[in-house]
């Protein structure tokens, strides 16, 4: 069956304020709007249409001006007003999917569900119970047995809904495009709905769709990798705790390569470039530095970048010292400076079994991955 798409996305968004009105607002990889976009798109739409605010064009050009296939136009002053613009400006088609942007949870899975419902019906809708109990706000119980929460998308056989609209007053609202088409007879079938289609309405909403919303989550891994050469000393600086032994390390800095390849696998997450390039060896500043230093710039770019550190796992290659006596220091260390509980610190240790250049004890290194969430 061939489909066209309307997404709505002319409201102004008076309930959830913000800076940017909450259809252009940033949801995990994308914006709220391109969620829909991208949905619509997959399920194979011939045309998509969105219906935006007239003061939004430079907004909606941001948040999904590259995608091919979609057009956007202004909306009207209501709900009702803009889906019959959507309609007049939609051409030749079967069937009319009709959804809401402030309503990200949609997946290709359930554009096709409501038009395979036009099988045997002229409209079709998803649905859920009403699970709270219900009560005016003058305190009388209201039933629920039989009420039922009509979500978005909505679709229908493309002839029905645009007789519908022309049999509708030009001025009428309506709270959705169901109550228009039951006013000409329309054989309506409900079909199960998801709680990932949630009316994005207030602002605590925004968190919860983006926990529901699968894969919503921008995550990026670094990976960072140092290796210090040893000489003469008494002690070494592994992810800040200081451990005597017979050698030290040789770097510019304390040369502690724990927290050296820890700050690289965070700049790489960030895309940040590396150490180097942050802390050149050549600037006489950083000599004898702490790494501390190192590791508080990479945290504070964690902040600038809006992002959030998840996860640091640190694996340091050496025979010797033994790590294992100040594994747990090593933890609370990097977790104080990353302001990171424990559970979210990993610092582990191997040897090379005597092999190449840790095994002969010439140095060590260490690797290490950084989680961020943007
Ligand atoms: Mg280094």
């Amino acid at each position: 069956m061939r489909f066209s798409a309307i997404i709505v996305a002319a409201g102004q968004g008076a309930r959830a304020p913000g800076i940017i009105p909450k259809q252009y607002r940033q949801l995990g990889v994308r914006p709220v709007l391109a969620w829909s976009v991208e949905a619509c798109r997959q399920a194979g739409a011939d045309q998509i249409l969105v219906l935006i605010h007239p003061a939004h064009v430079e907004l909606c050009r941001a948040a999904i001006g590259d995608l091919l296939g979609v057009r956007w136009l202004p909306g009207g002053a209501s709900r009702t007003a803009s889906v019959r613009a959507g309609l007049a400006a939609v051409g030749s088609t079967d069937a009319i999917v009709i959804h809401d942007a402030a309503r990200p949870g949609l997946s290709p899975d359930i554009v096709s569900d409501v038009l395979a419902a036009l099988e045997t019906a002229d409209a079709a809708a998803p649905a859920l119970p009403v699970t709270d109990s219900l009560r005016r706000t003058t305190g009388e119980e209201v039933t629920r047995d039989g009420v039922l929460r009509v979500q978005t998308p909505q679709a229908f056989r493309a002839e029905i809904i645009r007789a519908a609209y022309a049999a509708a007053a030009e001025d009428a609202v309506f709270t959705d495009d169901l109550s228009v088409v039951q006013r000409v007879g329309a054989r309506i079938k409900l079909i199960d709905g998801d709680i990932r289609l949630m009316k994005l309405t207030y602002p605590e909403d925004f968190d919860m769709a983006e926990r529901l919303l699968v894969g919503a989550r921008d995550v990026c891994v670094g990976a960072g990798y140092d290796a210090h050469r040893f000489g003469p000393g008494d002690h070494v600086t592994l992810c800040g705790v200081r451990i005597a032994h017979d050698k030290g390390l040789i770097g510019h800095s304390d040369a502690d390569a724990g927290w050296h390849a820890l700050v690289d696998a965070i700049l790489g997450a960030l895309g940040e470039g590396d150490i180097g390039a942050h802390f050149p060896p050549s600037d006489p500043q950083w000599k004898a530095a702490s790494s501390e230093t190192f590791l508080r710039h990479a945290a504070a770019l964690i902040m600038q970048a809006g992002a959030r550190l998840t996860h640091v796992d640190v694996t340091l290659v050496c025979e010797r010292p033994k790590i294992g006596p100040h594994r747990e220091a090593m933890r609370a260390a990097t977790a104080r400076v990353l302001g990171l509980p424990l559970s979210r610190v990993s610092v582990k240790a191997t040897t090379t079994e005597r092999m190449g250049f840790t095994g002969r004890e010439e140095g060590l290194a260490a690797q290490a991955t950084a989680t961020v969430e943007r």
